[in-house]
This record gives structure tokens, sequence and C-alpha cells, in this order.
């Protein structure tokens, strides 16, 4: 891979390089690495432009926190996203990032309640992060001042435009200080926020993180949706039901690395972590007993992964995805060399079903969606298993030593009797259903299901009730079949079976470009 840069490389303090290391981040993200040192070196406004799930809140937040005095009286960085979701997300993962600092930062959405929100502004904030409605609403009763920022960043610059925000954006930096740093993000850049920036950005930057079409090796790609908490128990799976697993489990972060290695060697498996902490003599010897193949299953980062020429690997786990197309061309290219077959196995939560398909877009590869093993079924597996191992031995005749012992025991019980209770002896625990955790499907819930987004909230009167007449005066569906709506101040979501969504959108999408419809697919968080 090009790009070995360190989080030290960048220009960071000492101070943000330790929060890093806590947070068991390992390398930065490419356009953390563009990001990063624009912010810190330079005065420039920036525009980053990549994909979602790269890092994008930390290459702000990083830098950003580096470079913020804690002892201001007024609001320094205000941090506008499109949805409450993100709101919170990014409140938090800036929560995270700011160490023994006493920078306080609250999250402002509407939904949220107005008292609240006013009381703590009040006291004193340091960084908001909120969604463009709220905020304005703030700057209008002048709850909320923005005229002497540092950093104004807009995350998600395309989300807010096709929620129909930029309006509201426009008017919230009308309020803004002209000699404030304005970071813009967003995976596209339709000429709309082009349009804003040139308006409202000085001289910036605009860096991108390169998206390339990329081919990848002939490796057999399936994925399993599961949950986060159910991981652990479908990785255990997938090695139980396989004959000689050898493989490379990837996570994101060292702590996941380490935390994953654990569980497993609790479980009983030969496990280890690879990841960047450790020394190079430490590291040299977990590749040596990988290689060796005295552990089967090593759980690594892909910073640490990146010196370890193996190659005749049975199976490589996303355990988590990877950060772009690139890293995942990357880790799978590990499997299937030199003519052998391997499989590359990817776990999504069913959030993420976006994000693979881009990659799969990306590196033009058919990732195939299975079922998880059932534990009968690796219960029959492990059966077959011992049956061929039995027999193996019986062949080999390395077990003749004991053919005394087998007499005696012959002479005094039926034969079918003996070899059960050698069995239970030797496999009780690996034939123990008990010892796998159910994992409920997650499949039923969302499968066949779309959810849309609908350009209409609490602001134009829209109750769930009101949703449903909405739809169905333009299009011909149960009632019923519109579920799990969610009225939100602005806008409002709904969740319809595929065939209905279909419907929907046909009927609301009149085609007239530069027209935001109605209702859309909801973007993925
Ligand atoms: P984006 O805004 O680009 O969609 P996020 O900022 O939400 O992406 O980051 C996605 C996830 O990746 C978060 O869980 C974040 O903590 C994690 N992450 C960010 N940077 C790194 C890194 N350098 N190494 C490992 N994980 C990272
Ligand atoms: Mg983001």
């Amino acid at each position: 891979m090009k790009n070995l840069q360190s989080f030290a490389d960048l220009g960071l303090s000492s101070r943000i390089l330790e929060i890093i290391h806590r947070k068991g981040f390992e390398a930065p993200s490419p356009i953390q690495e563009k990001v990063i040192p624009l912010v810190l070196q330079s005065n420039m406004d920036i525009i980053g432009q990549a994909q979602t799930g790269t890092g994008k809140t930390a290459a702000f937040g990083l830098p950003i926190m580096d470079i913020l005095q804690d002892n201001s009286k007024s609001v320094n960085v205000l941090v506008l996203t499109p949805t409450r979701e993100l709101c919170i997300q990014v409140a938090e993962e800036l929560h995270s990032l700011k160490g023994k600092k006493k920078f306080k930062i609250l999250p402002v959405y509407g939904g949220q309640s107005m008292e609240l929100q006013l009381r703590h502004l009040k006291q004193g904030v340091d960084i908001v992060v909120g969604t463009p409605g709220r905020i304005l609403d703030h700057l209008n009763r002048k709850s909320l001042k923005v005229d002497r920022l540092d950093f104004c960043v807009l995350d998600e610059a395309d989300e807010m435009l096709n929620m129909g925000f930029l309006e509201d954006i426009e008017k919230i930096l009308d309020f803004t200080n002209s000699d404030k740093r304005t970071l813009l993000f967003s995976a596209t850049m339709p000429k709309e926020i082009v349009k804003v920036a040139s308006k409202y950005m000085h001289r910036y930057e605009h860096v991108r993180v390169q998206n390339e079409e990329m081919t990848v090796p002939q490796t057999d790609q399936i994925y399993f949706q599961v949950s986060e908490e159910n991981k652990f128990e479908a990785l255990c799976r997938i090695m139980d039901i396989e004959d000689g697993f050898y493989g490379i489990v990837f996570c994101r972060t060292r702590l996941d690395a380490d935390r994953i290695a654990h569980r497993l060697l609790d479980r009983g498996y030969d496990a280890d972590s690879l990841h960047g902490e450790l020394v190079q003599s430490q590291r040299e010897k977990v590749m040596g007993r990988f290689k060796n193949k005295l552990i089967n299953v090593l759980v690594a980062t892909d910073v640490a992964a990146r010196g370890l020429d193996v190659s005749d690997l049975t199976h490589v786990i996303n355990y988590a995805l990877p950060q772009d197309p690139d890293a995942y061309i990357h880790r799978i290219g590990r499997t299937g060399r030199a003519g052998k077959e391997g499989t590359a196995v990817t776990f999504i939560t069913p959030e993420e079903e976006n994000k693979l398909e881009f990659i799969g877009r990306k590196t033009k590869s058919t990732i195939r969606r299975e079922k998880l093993p059932k534990i009968r079924d690796i219960i029959r597996a492990k059966k077959k298993r011992i049956h061929t191992d039995v027999q193996e031995l019986i062949e080999s005749e390395l077990a003749h030593d004991l053919l005394p012992m087998a007499e005696k025991l012959l002479a005094e019980n039926q034969p079918e009797q003996v070899l059960a209770a050698l069995l239970k002896l030797a496999f009780a625990e690996e034939l123990d259903r008990g010892s796998y955790n159910e994992i409920r499907d997650v499949q039923p819930v969302i499968s066949g299901k779309t959810r849309l987004f609908i350009a209409r909230g609490q602001k134009d009167k829209m109750t769930p009730k009101k949703i449903i007449h909405f739809i169905r005066d333009r299009v011909k569906i149960q009632p019923d079949k519109i579920q799990d709506i969610l009225i939100q101040p602005e806008f409002s979501f709904i969740t319809v079976p595929f065939r209905e969504a279909e419907l929907i959108l046909k009927q609301f999408n009149t085609g007239k470009s530069g027209r935001k419809s109605l209702v859309e697919k909801a973007r993925p968080k």
C-alpha cells in the first residue's frame, strides 16, 4: 500500500497523539493524512471530499482540538450536520478527542428540548454541533452567537443539500464572522455546494481521496449481516464449520484486535493479535507462530498486517468494514493466491449495507450474501470431522498400543456402548450445542424493506396519520404497509416493503431536474 504515514508525521501535538493512541487508531486514513496538516499548518479554508466511513470527523476534529484554546468565553467552533443521528455521533466523536481539555461540546438538534439547549448555551459552550434548522432557530432568538468563530465546519454538505438545508446554511453563515476558517466535507461535490463554497469561503484547498476502480483477485467473497454484538459468535461459527481454518480477522483498532483475540483464546482457539503497538520482536514472534501454523487465527489491524506475507489463507474475515475499497482489496488479496481457493468474509451491520455495496461497485466484485451456519450444521460438520480423524487413526495403526485396553472394554460391554462412551469422553464439550450462543437473525426485520425520506415534517404539521394520508393520496397502498414512521421537525422517515417503495418513489419522482423530490430513499447514516 502506498501510504505508511503515521499520525506523528502530520504535525499533531503529543497531547493529541496520546489521545489517538488511547482511541486505538493506528494510522491516519487517507483523508486525515491530507486534511490534518492543512488545518494545522495553513490558514486556508478546506474542502475535503471522501466517502462515508473514511474518518472525516477525526480529520477535522483532531487538528481543531489541537489548535483550540480552552479559555474562551464564546463559541469557537460550529459544526453543521444534516441529521440528528449524525449530530449526536459527531458530538460524541469530538468528545472522545478532547482529552483532558475542558471544552464544552453541545449537540443541538430539532426534537430535543429547547429549554435544555437554552440552559446549556447560556452556561457557555465551546463547540456547538447542530442541525441547520435548530441552529437557525437559536440564532434568530439570539440564544446562540457565532460571530467569534475560529472554525465553521459543514459536515456531509451534500446530505444537507439533499435534505433541502442549503438556504438555512446560507442564512447561518451570514451570522458568522468572516475571519473564521471554514471546512467543508462532502462525499460528492454538486454544483450547488461549489457555489456556496465560492460565496462563503476564502481561498480554499480542495482535497479529495480518489476512489480508483480496482480489480480483485480470484477470491470467493461473501458477507453476513450480523449485529455488532453477534459478530463474535458469528466468527466462532465460521471458524468451526471449516475444515482447517487458517485466517486473519481484520478489525479497526488495536483495542478491538486485542479484545477479540482474548475472547477467542478464552473459547479455546489458537489465536493471537497483531497490531502496531507490538515491538518488533513481539511482532516477529506472533507472525512466526502464525506462519508455522502454531496459531490458526490472527486478529489484526490493517496497518499491522501490512508486513505479513502469508499467502495460503483459507479465510480473510472483515470483522469490521475496511475504511475504503482500497483497503478491502488489500485485505482480501491475501487469500486465494497461487491457485489456492480462499474465502473473504465480511460482516456488516444492517446499516452498513450501502457501504458494502459501494465497495463492491468500486472493486467490481460480487459479494454474495449468505446465511450464518446454524448450530446444528456446525455440530454435524464436527461429527464428520471426528469420523474422518478416527478412520485415519485406525488406518495409520498409531493407536495400536491401546488395543489391549480396547479388548478389555469390549469383553465387558457392547461395542456401540464403548464407542459412544469414548466419544463422549473425548468430544462432549466440542459437540455441546450449549457452547454456542443463539444469534437472532437480523434479516426478517429489514430484508425486503426500504426506508424512505420524506421532505415534510412537524413544521408542515405532519403527524404519523397525515404522513399515511400524504402517501396514500398519491399511491394506492395498504396503510399497514407503512411502518416505523418517524416525524422530525423538518422531515420524516417511513419504512415500506420494496414493492411499495418502488411505487411511491415512481409516483413522487417527477423526474424534473433540479427539483428536489418530496420522497427519496433514505441515505444510510
Ligand atoms: P465519515 O465521517 O468519513 O463517514 P467517521 O468520521 O464517522 O467517518 O469515521 C468512521 C469510523 O472510523 C468511526 O468509528 C471512527 O472512530 C473510525 N476512525 C476514524 N479514523 C480512524 C483511524 N485513523 N483508524 C481507525 N478508525 C478510525
Ligand atoms: Mg461524517
